[in-house]
């Protein structure tokens, strides 16, 4: 109990009953005896926990000395959000902090039926959230009663004012009695809502729970370099890779958002799409298949998702990069909430990269490159996790224990457990082949990261070349061609040096010491998949003919180059199968997790000349 001393004991008992073990900095600071009754501007990193903040903040207002609250008339609070989920959540939120006080909760929010909203007003309820401009209508016909609040809160200031609500929360303010409190929380305090608190709060106080250098520190950020084409693929890996309960992928418009998700879907992920175009009962449903487990994969735009609070999130994948930075805040800080871990991963293609790097800098960010997980890193990852499965703990009970020791004497414990990493893995859906892309060292950094394979082709010494009878014409692409040679091969891609595309033909170099193992593999009639045929040449072909300049010895010759066309349709027979350890991307590295923000601190606008509301008596 003690952690939570001076709480209005309803509000503590719940808190209690719902786990929570102690308060974030910003929940105490709003607690601080020095606030008391006071106005409050608060700002603190998205994840904090500003909604528990003001819900704490308020009560003493609202219960004036009282254990519960007696029957429900006009509101005594108000609490304002910018988008009709993050009103939903607030409601959900306040509703189980709440639940001991009797206290009535309603929400008025866009794209709802407007006289349900009505019918439950006229019912009384003690605390109304909603949307600015559903509040504004209520107000305008009478049917949200102003007169009798005690307290008004706008939470996420800053979003609602990017999104344009300025005029509708002026009108909110000014119809509240003079004598309400008004509290402000703000993930930023950019200018214009530090001009909306002096007119509209009175002696407020300042809180700033965190510098803003400090934000975001429970948040890992990958800046993962893909080829163009292999970004889908990528993401695929990534979240093959992580597996994480909740992960929200953003991109940048609708169209996206549905393609995405289509194509995931096809991919056996449990995907929702959440964009402007869809309803409310549409978005709500998504989001409450996420929250129970039905849903790990959210592909939204950054309208659809501001302020989403998902609590198992762990994972934000930015399919498009983020246009600026606040942008690249707002939506990473919806994972990493609450002292929770999680990563943001920026999907970059190879020409985004300066660009990505000035992004992580003007948000004041540092992020590992790398190279997205290959498909041998998620197989690898995928074995770790059955290995580490708690289900291996537990004991063989009586139940089972005929059964188990019908299938061991039938099959013997190689083969049972055979069989069981097939079905683990048959679950699964594939990993993707992925290009290697050259490594990329941001500026400022000497070396590449540890966790970037240095490009192997520097040093690829005596070898042997190849022709393969597929070309550009028949759609030919490294991403598929190498696996298939590395398979029918039996070589691994570190022996296969440049690849040349021609219109009819592609040319491979192969280190000269497994030349001769090579097509020994591949057998005597020469052929790989699909009647492919296999010829040895002798010497260097001869590129010029077809336009080529075989590659100088200074450049580092780089595998497709210029020949992998990117919008080239995909052959059928394309199959994903990798040899092992050929490349890490590094992912699997502990985190050196950064430790929490430090305390929060106080000051007082005691500024005499702060402009006061219109209706507020001097
Ligand atoms: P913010 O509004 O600051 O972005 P939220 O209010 O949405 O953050 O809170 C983020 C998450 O943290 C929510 O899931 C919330 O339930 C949880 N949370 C809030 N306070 C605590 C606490 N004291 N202990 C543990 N979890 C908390
Ligand atoms: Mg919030």
């Amino acid at each position: 109990m003690s952690n939570f001393e001076g709480i209005v004991p309803a509000l503590a008992a719940a808190l209690e009953k719902r786990g929570y073990a102690e308060l974030t900095p910003v929940q105490k600071a709003v607690l601080a005896p020095e606030l008391g009754q006071a106005d409050a501007l608060v700002s603190a990193q998205t994840g904090s926990g500003k909604t528990v903040a003001f819900g704490l903040a308020m009560a003493p207002t609202l219960l004036g000395g009282v254990e519960r609250f007696t029957h429900a008339a006009a509101p005594l609070a108000l609490a304002v959000a910018p988008t009709r989920e993050l009103a939903l959540q607030v409601t959900r939120e306040l509703e189980w902090l709440y639940e001991l006080t009797g206290a009535a909760i309603a929400s008025c929010v866009g794209g709802m039926d407007m006289r349900t909203e009505r019918r439950a007003l006229e019912r009384g309820a003690h605390i109304v959230v909603g949307t600015p401009g559903r509040l504004r209508d209520h107000i305008a016909r009478h049917s949200l009663d102003m007169s009798a609040l005690k307290a008004v809160v706008l939470d996420e200031a800053d979003e609602m004012l990017d999104l344009g609500f300025r005029e509708d929360l002026e009108f909110i303010l000014d119809a509240a009695p003079a004598e309400r409190r008004t509290l402000m929380f703000s993930a930023t305090v950019p200018r214009s809502i530090a001009t909306l608190a002096q007119g509209y709060q009175r002696n407020a106080v300042r809180i700033s729970a965190a510098g803003e250098e400090k934000q975001h520190l429970d948040i890992e950020y990958r800046a993962l370099s893909v080829a163009p084409a292999d970004r889908e693929n990528a993401i695929i890996n990534v979240l093959r890779y992580y597996e994480a309960k909740n992960a929200l992928v953003f991109c940048n418009t609708r169209a996206a958002v549905n393609h995405l998700t289509a194509r995931f879907n096809n991919r056996n992920f449990s995907v929702v799409a959440l964009s402007g175009e869809l309803s409310q009962n549409e978005r709500s449903h998504a989001l409450q298949a996420m929250r129970d487990g039905r849903a790990k994969v959210c592909i939204a735009t950054d309208v659809a998702a501001r302020g989403i609070d998902l609590p198992n999130l762990e994972l934000v994948v930015h399919a498009d990069l983020p246009t600026n930075p606040e942008t690249l805040l707002h939506r990473s800080g919806r994972t990493g909430r609450a002292g929770r871990k999680g990563v943001s991963a920026l999907i970059v293609p190879n020409s985004a990269r300066r660009r990505t790097e000035r992004l992580l800098q003007s948000a004041g960010l540092k992020a590992t490159w790398a190279s997205p997980p290959s498909a041998d890193d998620v197989l690898r990852r995928d074995d770790e996790r059955i290995l580490a499965d708690p289900a291996f703990e537990e004991p063989v009970n009586e139940d089972e224990r005929g059964f188990v020791d019908t299938l061991l004497e039938k099959h013997g414990a190689e083969r049972v457990a055979a069989a069981f990493v097939r079905m683990c893995r048959s679950s699964r859906s594939a990993p993707e082949d992925l290009l290697d892309v050259a490594p990329f060292t941001p500026s400022g950094e000497k070396f590449a990261r540890r966790d970037e394979q240095p490009s192997r082709r520097d040093d690829f010494g005596a070898s042997v070349w190849f022709s393969l009878s597929v070309g550009r014409r028949q759609n030919a692409e490294p991403r598929w061609l190498i696996p298939m040679l590395c398979r029918t091969g039996g070589i691994t891609k570190r022996e296969i040096g440049a690849i040349k595309m021609q219109p009819e033909e592609t040319f491979v170099q192969i280190s000269a010491d497994w030349a001769d193992r090579f097509l020994a593999a591949i057998g005597p009639d020469r052929k790989l998949q699909n009647n492919i045929v296999v010829k040895r040449l002798e010497g260097t072909p001869d590129l010029s003919r077809a336009g080529y300049q075989p590659p100088r010895p200074d450049k580092k010759p780089h595998r497709g180059k210029g020949a992998f066309d990117p919008n080239a349709p995909k052959p059928k027979f394309e199959k994903r199968a990798a040899p092992a350890g050929q490349r890490d991307a590094g992912a699997s590295e502990a985190k050196p997790w950064a430790k929490k923000a430090g305390k929060p601190k106080f000051e007082t606008s005691g500024s005499p000349k702060h402009k006061k509301s219109k209706k507020r008596p001097a």
